[in-house]
């Protein structure tokens, strides 16, 4: 069995202006094709892994024999993040989280727009190519950090509810180096039915 790139359920251009077309489909069919050929490539070197899920292989890197830990690593984790970041930008869907998600965020960051400044603060000052994150953990506590490369906080027993790329990729098209403009429109494309549903499924 390998990994499938999946297939976004709403259009290249329908995150426009906030993310152009263009953007979405060299992000999706080169960038996220490319991690899950690697990731598969890796794979077929060893066929005991074959049935695991991308989440065991991503919490166990460890148990990951060593020579291809690293692709693991760096291609499912591109993989594993890609799938989240489409989601949580489709469009249309709540403009606010749940009520459970809000309860959580105001007793954590105080208000929605505090935890979107703190968020923001994180993903502009993340150095070099990276992410964002709001996690949750397993006692459905929230908290924001971020990650290099294409490593998943789902690594360290974290679960991700919502996540930026700020790899340039994501954004160099309409924003050019200017991360904090894309960091700053994107809060207007989030569906927070999903965030809501991933929250509530930790
Ligand atoms: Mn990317």
């Amino acid at each position: 069995m390998s990994f499938l790139l999946p297939k976004l359920s709403y259009g290249y251009d329908a995150l426009e202006p906030v993310i152009d077309a263009k953007t979405m489909e060299i992000h999706h069919s080169k960038h996220h094709a490319g991690y899950t050929n690697k990731l598969n490539a890796a794979l077929e070197k060893h066929p005991d892994l074959d049935s695991m899920s991308i989440e065991k292989l991503l919490t166990g890197l460890d148990d990951v024999p060593e020579d291809i830990r690293t692709a693991v690593r760096n291609n499912g984790g591109g993989y594993y993040n890609h799938s989240l970041y489409w989601e949580v930008m489709a469009p249309g869907g709540a403009s606010k989280p749940s009520e459970e998600l809000s309860k959580m965020i105001n007793q954590t960051f105080s208000s929605l727009e505090e935890l979107q400044e703190l968020f923001s603060k994180e993903a502009v000052g993340r150095f070099g190519s990276g992410w964002a994150w709001l996690v949750s953990d397993a006692n459905k506590d929230l908290e924001i950090l971020s990650t290099s490369n294409q490593d998943s906080p789902i690594s360290l027993g974290l679960t991700p509810i919502l996540g930026i790329d700020v790899w340039e990729h994501a954004y160099y098209l309409n924003y050019q180096n200017n991360r904090a403009e894309y960091v700053k429109a994107w809060w207007d494309i989030i569906n927070w039915d999903v965030v809501s549903q991933n929250y509530k499924n930790v």
